[in-house]
């Protein structure tokens, strides 16, 4: 259960500590944040409301643990978190259930989540020691006007004080693609988990603490972002924010200093459909692309386009798919769980509502308990609906009609987004040409869209985010090129 056995260090009555100089503290603001379980609409933890001076008092001993943690030897970093890894395994089902309580997410995605985590540190940890340990070794008679009287050496650096922020969505996964890459190259880490999704965070960061990581290496301080967001994101003693959500990303870009940025934000993935298409492999993959966690995913699909020759056939299959797709709590594992607030689902419903004015087809009735809202498939969705433009994050599902393969790459580069984009075809040159016309950071090629496996790049362009994570980009993002000039008193060739 959450908060016993080797984690009971982390709990103090019916609030969760934070975490901070190696030990876990009550806030000095003697306030808590309540996360409300999705499902039962009910407080279900508590965590500790930091103060800015905590934020502050976190900054400072992240500097100095930086300091020592890059003179500590790669294989050595490399080793902790291996070690990190393992004990998060372990302890694999604590988590899971946090994550089923304060997200509903499906009991066995929960532990999937998980040990994808643990997966993800020591990929990173291998990837570490073999990309840190590489340089470059220049020399001047290359560019005119030089003999070769210098040799240039390049190494990594680490930036210091790395700021991470994850959404809700994959709050424990999402964290450590962000910890590890900056441990390894050196970094010292201050994590801002999402409010729901933050006990599952500190119970990770709980895993880190076992495996006997520095004190004040690692930090994680708990609190509404609309409070403590600002001041920890302009911060002076952050030098790198990677986050991960929606447009709050936008804001935080415009308003951090000048220091590298990481932003995975909002997508709107596009699945373009052509009439050779293999139409059970296209439904099969709508479902699992557009209702896998109920829709709350940076990469679902979020809009068919699909050629209207097709079209019929496609929805009746999609349709039918969607009659098999279970609703319910979590704990039982149903495909549909309650989305993550009240507020979200008002959000949806909006959506919805906009396209029944509107005209769109309902494939199913509109239904919703609560957070719980039913599958629903939107047919002849035009583009004056807000669905074909907004990310409902939710298990609803617009299909616009197309007469011809470029209306669909319009609307595809019509959005503000640029996260992912897939196309379904026979003919692979077609599908080559569209995936290139599809401003996006990634075509899938006759699959859904998908952030893994997570040593591949994942990038979003246009409102989707700035730079590129998967492990290698995540950890030279997270360094600096310093290079080392040997002057030479005359020019000197090196002999065989
Ligand atoms: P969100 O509302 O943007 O929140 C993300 C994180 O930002 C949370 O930890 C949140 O903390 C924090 N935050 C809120 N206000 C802040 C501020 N002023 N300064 C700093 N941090 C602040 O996103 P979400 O609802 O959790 O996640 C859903 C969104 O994430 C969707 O748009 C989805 O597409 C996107 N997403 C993108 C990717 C990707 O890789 N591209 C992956 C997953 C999800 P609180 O929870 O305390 O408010």
């Amino acid at each position: 259960m959450a908060g016993t056995g080797v984690f009971a260090d982390i709990l103090d009555g019916d609030a969760f500590k934070y975490y901070s100089d190696g030990e876990w503290k009550k806030s000095s603001s003697g306030k808590s944040v309540a996360i409300v379980n999705p499902t039962t609409r009910k407080t279900q933890y508590k965590v500790q409301a930091c103060t800015q001076e905590e934020v502050n008092k976190v900054m400072e001993i992240a500097k100095t643990a930086q300091k020592s943690w890059a003179k500590t030897p790669l294989w050595k970093r490399a080793e902790l978190l291996h070690k990190a890894a393992a004990i998060l395994k372990e302890h694999k089902a604590p988590i899971a259930e946090a994550l089923v309580k304060e997200i509903a997410k499906p009991a066995k995605d929960a532990v999937t989540e998980v040990v994808r985590s643990g997966d993800l540190i020591s990929y990173c940890a291998e990837e570490g020691v073999r990309i840190l340990g590489e340089g470059k070794f220049l020399v001047s008679d290359s560019f005119p006007g030089n003999e070769r009287t210098k040799y240039c050496l390049t190494s990594k650096i680490p930036l210091g004080v790395v700021l991470a922020i994850p959404p809700f969505n994959y709050p424990v996964n999402l964290a450590v693609s962000k910890i590890a890459p900056a441990l390894i190259a050196g970094n010292s880490l201050v994590l801002k988990p999402p409010t729901q999704g933050a006990v599952s965070c500190l119970h990770m960061v709980h895993c880190f603490h076992l495996a006997g990581f520095p004190k004040g290496l690692i930090s994680c301080v708990t609190g509404k972002g609309s409070e403590i967001g600002d001041f920890l994101t302009m911060h002076p003693g952050v030098n790198c924010i990677s986050f991960t959500g929606g447009d709050t990303g936008i804001a935080i870009s415009k308003k951090a200093g000048m220091i590298p940025l990481q932003m995975e934000l909002g997508g709107k993935d596009a699945c373009i459909v052509l009439e050779d298409a293999d139409l059970d492999l296209v439904a099969a993959n709508i479902i699992k692309g557009g209702f896998s966690y109920s829709g709350q995913r940076c990469t679902a699909v979020k809009v068919v386009l699909v050629m209207e020759s097709v079209a019929d056939a496609l929805v009746e299959k999609v349709k039918a798919r969607v009659a098999k797709l279970t609703v319910g709590p979590p704990e039982d594992d149903s495909d549909i769980t309650p989305v993550v607030s009240e507020s979200s689902a008002n959000f949806i419903e909006g959506l919805v509502k906009d396209a029944k004015e509107k005209g769109a087809t309902f494939c199913q009735p509109y239904r919703r308990e609560g957070n719980l809202i039913w599958p629903l498939l939107l047919d002849h969705v035009r583009p004056d609906m807000r669905i074909a433009w907004e990310e409902p994050f939710g298990p609803v599902l617009p299909v616009i009609r197309i007469s011809s393969v470029e209306e669909g790459i319009h609307h595809c580069n019509a959005s503000n987004f640029g996260l992912q984009g897939c196309v379904f075809t026979r003919d692979i040159n077609k599908a080559i040409l569209i995936g290139d016309a599809m401003e996006t950071g990634t075509v899938q090629i006759n699959s859904a869209p998908a952030r893994g496996p997570d040593h591949f790049p994942f990038q979003g362009i246009k409102d989707s985010g700035i730079g590129s994570q998967g492990i290698t980009n995540s950890i030279n993002m997270m360094t600096k090129i310093k290079s080392t000039v040997i002057n030479l008193p005359a020019p000197t060739y090196t002999m065989g």
